[in-house]
């Protein structure tokens, strides 16, 4: 569902999207639309997608 509202994080009137994650409300630019997490949580690693030390190539 899309909501109009205020970004939690930029603070600009778009259609909102709820991260899956904090729950926040987010505009188009403070989504991310792969992980459905606002850019805040995105940055943030849920997991450890990169071990350092081993490396194919
Ligand atoms: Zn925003
Ligand atoms: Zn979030």
């Amino acid at each position: 569902m899309e909501r109009t509202g205020l970004c939690s994080i930029c603070g600009r009137a778009s259609k909102m999207h709820t991260c899956m994650l904090c729950g926040r409300l987010v505009c188009d630019q403070c989504y991310d639309f792969v992980r459905n997490v606002c850019i805040r949580c995105s940055v943030t690693p849920t997991f450890s997608e990169k071990s350092p030390g081993q490396r194919s190539f």
